[in-house]
């Protein structure tokens, strides 16, 4: 895998609010081939794993819990510098500090139920899709 994928994660508040279409859409205006797709539930058990790298921060529990709280949508996109790009798209961590025209500035709500989550780095996002899917997954690449 190269950086040109990164492992998208639609959150439980974008999905419960049925804004994923728009968010797709924001994601492919920008360039963006999602190559794999699916609405999922996440359990806390697999929550714990997947921010395994947060587990000393005075968030982790919270994040866990919201991450595992409802419906998900994990998708693989690809682009090339699809890491970083889809970072700057996605907006700040804390939605009253994204730029506009960024998913978190339009759609998210605060710093917990903040929409989108995208990979940070080229190990991590070979790490973060293969958490969610197989080689075989990867339908559009
Ligand atoms: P993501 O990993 O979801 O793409 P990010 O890379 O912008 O977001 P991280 O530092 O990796 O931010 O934090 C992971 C998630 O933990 C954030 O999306 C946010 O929901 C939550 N988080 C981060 N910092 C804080 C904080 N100071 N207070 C509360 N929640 C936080
Ligand atoms: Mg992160």
């Amino acid at each position: 895998m190269q950086d040109n994928l990164t492992l998208s994660i639609i959150k439980p508040d974008a999905v419960a609010r049925h804004i994923t279409g728009k968010i797709n859409e924001m994601i492919e205006g920008a360039g963006f081939s999602i190559v794999a797709q699916k609405l999922i539930r996440i359990t806390k058990e697999q929550a714990q794993r997947f921010y395994d790298v947060h587990k000393d921060k005075p968030f982790y529990d919270d994040l866990c819990n919201y991450i595992s709280s409802g419906a998900v949508v994990v998708q693989v996109l690809k682009k090339e510098n699809a890491i970083a790009d889809y970072r700057k798209l996605m907006g700040a961590t804390n939605p009253e500090k994204a730029e506009e025209g960024t998913i978190r500035k339009k759609y998210a709500i605060s710093i917990d139920q903040n929409s989108v989550h995208g990979s940070d780095a080229e190990d991590t996002a070979r790490r973060e899709i293969s958490f969610f899917f197989s080689e075989t997954e990867l339908v559009g690449c």
